[in-house]
C-alpha cells in the first residue's frame, strides 16, 4: 500500500533529508524508518539541546546544588519550567550559574568555576554539586573535571562533573551525561555492604506527585522504595541504591543506560514499567510482584488491583462515553510513554491518527507501529510544520504533547493536553488514568469549538 493509496501526500512539503523520519502504518510502512540520530539542519527540531537533556535528569534531586557552567542564559532552564516534587530539600528549586561574560571566554572561565564552588560551600555547605558544562566551556576547553576533582579535595565533598555542552549531539546524549554523572555518585565499585530488599524507581521525575502515587501502591504490596531516581531524589539514597534487589525503568530513554550500567557493575538485574494508563499499570505492578517470587506480594497486588480499579470505572466509562470517536495526535518526549499514551487513547475510544517522539529508539518504534492503525502516520523529531501539516490532513481533535506542542495546537484549534514536565496534576497510576480522562474531556467537548470555524 503506497502514500496514494491513503489518499495523502505523505511526504509533500517536507525537507528531502527529513523523509525517511516518517511514515504511515502499513504493512511494509516501516521499511527505512529512521530514528535516534542526528536532527536535521534547518529542520527546527523540538528536541533541547545536550545541556538541557542533563539537567531533566539530575534537577529532581532534591539536596543537591546544581551550578551551571556557562553564560547565564543557560541556567534559565530551572526547576520553574518543570515542576518536580520535593518531600524535602528545596534547595534543588535554585540555579546557580558562573555567568560566563567575553572576557572568560577569552582568558578561560576555570577559575570563576572554582570562585563559584567555594563561595556556595562557604554558604551553603552542601554535601553534592553537580557542575553542568554547556557549549562555550566545551568551545574554550576549560578543564571541568580538574576544578571538580580539586574542590572535592579542597572541601571533602562531592562535586560531579556533568559532561553535557549543548552542542555534542542532541538531548538523547544529555540522559547519558547525567546518567554518567550519577555512576560517579555511586561510584564504580561493587558496594560491599549488605543488599538491601527493595527496589530503585528509575526514570520517573515526581510530577504533581506522581513518584509518591505509585510508592504507595508498592508498599501497599510490602515492597520498599530504596531509591527514587531521580523524582523527589536525594544523594544519600541514591548512594545506596546499588544495593538494591532490583531496578524498575519507567522512562527508559533516560534511563535504559543507567538500568544496563547497574546491571553489569553492580549486579542490580531491571525490568521497564510505565504507571501511565489502566492497562500498563496493572501490568507493571504485576511484573513487579512477579520479580520477588512471593505469592503474598502477588495476592497482595491483585487485591490492591481490584480495589484500584473499582474506584475508578464507574468515572472512566463516563469519559469512555463522551470521548468515543475522536481523534488524537501524540508528540512527546519518549517512545515509552507514546506507547502506553497510544493503549490508554485506544481504552477511552480515541484513535491515534499521529504519533511521533523526540527520542524514540527503534524497538520502541517497532511496538508503536504494531499498535497503530493502518494509516496512522509516524514520525521521529518532529518540527512545527509537520506536525501541523499531519494534524490537519488527519483531522486530529486533539495534541498531547508539551510546552513546546502548545501554541500549536491553540493555532490549529485543537484540544491540547499536556503531558509533559510543566503540569500540575498527576497522570500516573489509577487516579492519573482518571485525570488524564478528564482532561480529554474538558478540552475536546469543550464549549468553545461551537463558536470557532
Ligand atoms: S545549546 Fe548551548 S548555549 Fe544553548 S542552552 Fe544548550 S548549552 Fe546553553
Amino acid at each position: 500500500m503506497g502514500e496514494k493509496s491513503m489518499g495523502l501526500s505523505l511526504k509533500e512539503g517536507l525537507l528531502k533529508e527529513r523523509e525517511a523520519f516518517v511514515c504511515h502504518k502499513e504493512k511494509n510502512g516501516g521499511a527505512g524508518f529512521k530514528c535516534d540520530s542526528e536532527s536535521v539542519s534547518g529542520a527546527v527540531s523540538q528536541r533541547a539541546c545536550v545541556y538541557c537533556g542533563a539537567r531533566v535528569v539530575l534537577n529532581p534531586i532534591t539536596d543537591a546544588y546544581h551550578i551551571v557552567h556557562g553564560p547565564i542564559g543557560c541556567a534559565s532552564y530551572t526547576w520553574d519550567i518543570r515542576g518536580s516534587l520535593s518531600s524535602g530539600e528545596e534547595i534543588y528549586r535554585n540555579s546557580f550559574s558562573t555567568d560566563l561574560l567575553e572576557k572568560d571566554v577569552i582568558f578561560g572561565g576555570e577559575k570563576k568555576l572554582a570562585g563559584a564552588i567555594d563561595e556556595i560551600v562557604e554558604k551553603h555547605h552542601p554535601k553534592v554539586i553537580f557542575v553542568y558544562s554547556t557549549c562555550i566551556v566545551g568551545v574554550i576547553g576549560d578543564d571541568v573535571d580538574a576544578v571538580c576533582r580539586m574542590a572535592e579535595k579542597k572541601h571533602s565533598i562531592r562535586v560531579i562533573p556533568v559532561r553535557s555542552p549543548g552542542f555534542a549531539g542532541h538531548k538523547s546524549m544529555g540522559y547519558k551525561a547525567a546518567c554518567n554523572a550519577l555512576i560517579e555518585l555511586m561510584g564504580e565499585e561493587k558496594s560491599t555492604e549488605e543488599k538491601i530488599e527493595g527496589i530503585n524507581f528509575l526514570g520517573d521525575f515526581n510530577l504533581a506527585g506522581e513518584i509518591w502515587i505509585i510508592s504507595e501502591y508498592l508498599k501497599k504490596l510490602g515492597i520498599n522504595v530504596v531509591a527514587k531516581i531521580t523524582g523527589d531524589g536525594k544523594c544519600e539514597e541514591i548512594m545506596k541504591a546499588k544495593r538494591a534487589s532490583l531496578n524498575i525503568v519507567q522512562c527508559a530513554g533516560s534511563m535504559n543506560y543507567l538500568a544496563k550500567r547497574m546491571e553489569e557493575l553492580y549486579d542490580v538485574p531491571f525490568i521497564k514499567v510505565s504507571f501511565f494508563g489502566i492497562e500498563d499499570t496493572k501490568l507493571s505492578l504485576l511484573r513487579i510482584a512477579d520479580c520477588f517470587n512471593d505469592p503474598q506480594i502477588r495476592l497482595r497486588a491483585e487485591r490492591l488491583l481490584d480495589d484500584e480499579i473499582n474506584s475508578v470505572i464507574k468515572e472512566l466509562n463516563y469519559y469512555r462515553e463522551r470521548l468515543k470517536g475522536k481523534k488524537a495526535a501524540i508528540y512527546v518526549g519518549g517512545g515509552f510513554k507514546a506507547i502506553s499514551l497510544i493503549k490508554q487513547l485506544r481504552d477511552l475510544g480515541v484513535e491515534t491518527v499521529l504519533v511521533g517522539t523526540q527520542t524514540g529508539k527503534k524497538d520502541e518504534y517497532d511496538e508503536i507501529r504494531m499498535l497503530s492503525n493502518e494509516g496512522t502516520v509516524i514520525l521521529d523529531d518532529s518540527n512545527p510544520f509537520e506536525l501541523e501539516k499531519f494534524i490537519k490532513e488527519k483531522g486530529a481533535d486533539l495534541l498531547i504533547g508539551g510546552v513546546k506542542e502548545r501554541p500549536l495546537a491553540y493555532k490549529l484549534g485543537v484540544g491540547f493536553c499536556d503531558h509533559n514536565h510543566e503540569r500540575k496534576h498527576p497522570l500516573s497510576g489509577f487516579e492519573g488514568a482518571l485525570n488524564f480522562a478528564k482532561e480529554i474531556d474538558l478540552t475536546v467537548n469543550s464549549p468553545v469549538w461551537s463558536y470557532i470555524r
